[in-house]
């Protein structure tokens, strides 16, 4: 070989490995770039994307700004989307994307009517109460449940278009957990008086397996009624699963009292009127009605009250507080209303109560003086008012069964007179009303209808 052609392998080698080194060179120095977090990320619909980052690095150096970031993902979208961060340094730009799914990841929601724990009656089967499916995208998807009915549980299952699923679970367990109930017809506190004869007024027990079982209760304890006391009555009962229970009776015997009472009932008749004067009869109790025609369909119960024994008495045609404008307008309503009495009893009443009441004060805005003037003119013609000494409270706003009644006892007490007032067109009166009259019927009060023997009641006339 000549010198000539080895200098040019040499030559040529050098330049060859020169070549080599300049592309190593420019191999090593491309830029890197590292996402952070997972390439393909999956994300509930309308939860907010945010870039885990990257970072950028060209020559040891760190050149994450000058990356570009491009492409958008729109969470209130479902969808692929996808980001892409690129960098142009060196020869060719380098490029890395990420991959975003944003998808409904939300399972719907089963929501059970009744409870979930659910205690049957051995031998029956569970009856569904109900239950709802909703779903954030879709909707109401009731009808989409599953039902599985095992013998222990139930098991409701729902899908949503995603495919994302909800459960939920009714455990089933069949024996009976619940007491039976004793009911005591007028109550766990009864007042008689001495030497009046005791006689259980009743009771009832009932269970929710069992039904009624009434004749299993046991009742036991006694009253002396020939000596002042207080005596427990009790009754047991079980039912098949042994649950028990027990009530207790307190019959108190007092010495009776002298007093008089007269019940009274405004504002009717109406909607109770019948199943108050039901009860009047039962207990052979005279009360006294003060009739309006507000509700005139039941005008036919004025004959009834009067057939019955009641005393029928005037309260007002209308109730409207315009019949204080004069006396004329208060007595064209009267006089309406005194027709309608005389056609359904057969005679005209002289017996009237003034709506309000004679101290009411609202009448002030229609005409001073209105109720002094009435009192004089209607005490001319021949009629006698009645107010009240006892209010029941069946028209103040909390008047509850029991706060009907415990009026009562707070202020009918002792001897002596006392008129109740009280409303047939009320439902809560007519509730109270049997434990009402067998309580004061305990205490020896004697009921009477208002008659011309009836000690008067008035207020302090304020207009
Ligand atoms: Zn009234």
């Amino acid at each position: 070989m000549s010198i000539k052609k080895k200098t040019l392998i040499i030559v040529c080698t050098c330049l060859v490995l020169l070549a080599l080194n300049a592309a190593f060179i420019a191999l090593l120095s491309m830029p890197t770039i590292r996402i952070k977090g997972e390439k393909t990320i999956t994300i509930n619909l309308n939860s907010e994307y945010k870039d885990a980052g990257y970072k950028a690095e060209y020559l040891g150096q760190n050149i994450s700004k000058d990356v570009k970031v491009e492409g958008n993902v729109d969470t209130s979208k479902a969808g692929t989307y996808t980001i892409t961060y690129t960098i142009n340094k060196g020869l060719v730009d380098t490029k890395v994307t990420r991959t975003i799914v944003v998808k409904d990841l939300e399972p719907p929601l089963i929501e059970l009517k009744g409870a979930t724990e659910k205690y049957l009656c051995p031998g029956t089967k569970y009856q569904e109460e109900g239950y709802t499916a909703s779903d954030n995208l879709d909707g109401d998807i009731t009808t989409d449940v599953q039902i599985d009915n095992q013998t222990d549980q139930i098991v409701y299952t729902v899908f949503d278009k995603e495919k994302n699923k909800a459960t939920a679970m009714r455990k089933l367990y069949y024996e009976d957990q619940e007491k039976p109930t004793i009911t005591l017809t007028d109550g766990e506190m009864i007042q008689i008086t001495k030497n009046q004869e005791y006689v259980d007024p009743g009771y009832n027990a009932t269970d929710n397996c069992d039904g009624s079982i009434k004749a299993s209760v046991k009742v036991g304890g006694m009253v002396d009624t020939s000596t002042l006391g207080t005596y427990k009555i009790t009754y047991e009962v079980s039912d098949k699963a042994q649950n028990k229970t027990m009530v207790t009776r307190t019959v108190q015997v007092i010495e009776p009292v002298n007093g008089v009472v007269y019940l009274t009932f405004d504002d009717g008749p109406g909607q109770y009127t019948q199943r108050i004067l039901d009860t009047l009869a039962k207990y052979n109790v005279k009360a006294t009605f003060f009739v309006t025609n507000q509700f005139s369909k039941y005008q036919n119960m004025i004959a009834q009250e009067a057939e019955q024994g009641h005393t029928v008495a005037i309260h007002t045609l209308t109730h409207s507080w315009n019949i204080y404008n004069s006396v004329d307008s208060y007595l064209n309503d009267f006089n309406q209303m005194q027709e309608i009495v005389k056609n359904q009893t057969g005679s005209y009443t002289k017996y009237f109560r003034f709506p309000g009441g004679s101290s009411n004060t609202v009448s002030k805005k229609h005409a001073t003086g209105i109720m002094t003037t009435l009192a004089q003119v209607m005490t001319e013609k021949g009629y006698i008012y009645y107010d009240w000494n006892v209010d029941s409270g069946d028209t103040h706003k909390n008047n509850t069964v029991s706060y009907i009644i415990s009026n009562i006892k707070k202020y009918v007490k002792g001897d002596g007179s006392y008129i109740i007032l009280m409303h047939d067109i009320k439902k809560n009166t007519m509730e109270a009303l049997p434990s009402v009259i067998s309580y004061l019927k305990g205490r020896g009060y004697t009921f009477k209808a208002i008659d011309d023997n009836t000690p008067i009641k008035h207020f302090k006339i304020a207009n």
